[in-house]
């Protein structure tokens, strides 16, 4: 079968034939129904982040149930399923939570996932180790709903994190209307009854932000006077939340700027910029995380909100084998919410 592989740092994605998987006893074989093509695997090719080639590219996958291994239940041939991205032992406390994002034997796992380190979903076959990592989609198409499994339980996660610290008063403020972002912004606008303020370098993003309930759009090609207009927008207490979907050192020198005493900073996009956290550099009371993915259970909870209608992804969908066109565009901005890549009909 064709496979987008991951084949070195450095080295642009190659579409290679590779077998059909076969699931052992507990495992499931899911038919792709699509993959969802996301930034941080770009960071996988350009960065050295310790996984070790060649594997399967796609981290946010959604198909059929094809074939099941011995003993799994709870599951049938032709089911829609979402397969949950970051995978755990299954039994320490954090997986025991659901919390496989967070798994205490992470480092013994030899990968974070399929796509990271194992083989994704890139493919038009992916065999997922458990039945406990699918999540029934029921009436939602995979396709649609591939990017749900990270570009929404991402944000999601972050955001839920933060909700104690959010008022009806607060402001939020989403770096970023790529992936995550624009879809940081449909669940904040379920979330919270916050004033939500999204800013993006590209204009047409922030129109969709603007369509998709943002109060403010923002452009900070011009970081100072962003920062100005933020600052104007949020009042004397600051941003209550600062969610920077991009992470690099501009969108983070922009963060710094935006909130308040007693704020959430949460930054999920995988950038690499750098902030100087020291009593004096940020402001009083001010908590800063960097949270990771999220948990199986708000994989569901993300669901039945895109099964309800309340949140969609912007999906556009690719042929498998333009893999390598799609990611170029996705480097250079040139994608609207989330391309899906979509395996030939077999
Ligand atoms: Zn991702
Ligand atoms: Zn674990």
């Amino acid at each position: 079968m064709q496979a987008v592989r991951f084949v070195g740092v450095g080295h642009q994605a190659r579409i290679e034939d590779v077998p059909k998987p076969s699931p052992g006893p507990g495992q499931v074989v899911v038919k792709i129904g699509g993959a969802g093509v996301c930034h941080s695997d770009l960071h996988v090719m350009e960065e050295d982040l310790g996984f070790k080639p060649p594997f399967t590219l796609g981290h946010e996958n959604a198909g059929w149930v094809a074939e099941r291994g011995q003993g799994v239940a709870g599951f049938k041939e032709g089911d829609a399923v979402a397969i949950y991205g970051p995978w755990g032992c299954g039994w320490c406390h954090a997986c025991q939570l659901s919390m496989e994002n967070y798994c205490e034997n992470w480092a013994e796992m030899g990968g974070f996932g399929g796509g990271l380190g194992f083989d994704g979903g890139m493919a038009e076959y992916m065999l997922v180790p458990s039945a406990r990592l699918l999540v029934p989609l029921d009436d939602l198409s995979p396709a649609k709903a591939a990017p749900l499994s990270d570009a929404a339980l991402t944000p999601y996660h972050a955001i839920k994190r933060a909700l104690p610290h959010l008022h009806a008063d607060s402001t939020v403020v989403v770096l970023g209307v790529g992936g995550l972002g624009h879809m940081a912004v449909q669940l904040l606008r379920v979330l919270a009854p916050v004033r939500i303020v999204a800013a993006d370098v590209d204009d047409g993003k922030l129109q969709q932000a603007k369509a998709l309930g943002a109060d403010d759009v923002v452009n900070n090609r011009n970081a100072d006077a962003a920062a100005e207009q933020i600052r104007k927008i949020a009042g004397p207490r600051g941003a209550g939340l600062v969610l920077d979907c991009v992470g690099v050192q501009p969108t983070i020198d922009l963060g710094a700027k935006l909130l308040g005493r007693n704020s959430v900073w949460t930054i999920v996009g995988l950038g690499g910029g750098h902030h100087d956290f020291h009593h004096g550099s940020t402001p009083y009371g001010t908590s800063m995380s960097i949270p990771y993915w999220g948990s199986r259970v708000e994989l569901l909870e993300v669901i039945a909100m895109a099964r309800d209608g309340r949140i969609e992804v912007e999906t556009t969908d690719f042929p498998l084998g333009e893999a390598a066109d799609v990611y170029r565009k996705l480097k250079a901005g040139q994608i609207p919410g989330r391309a899906v890549l979509v395996p030939a009909a077999s």
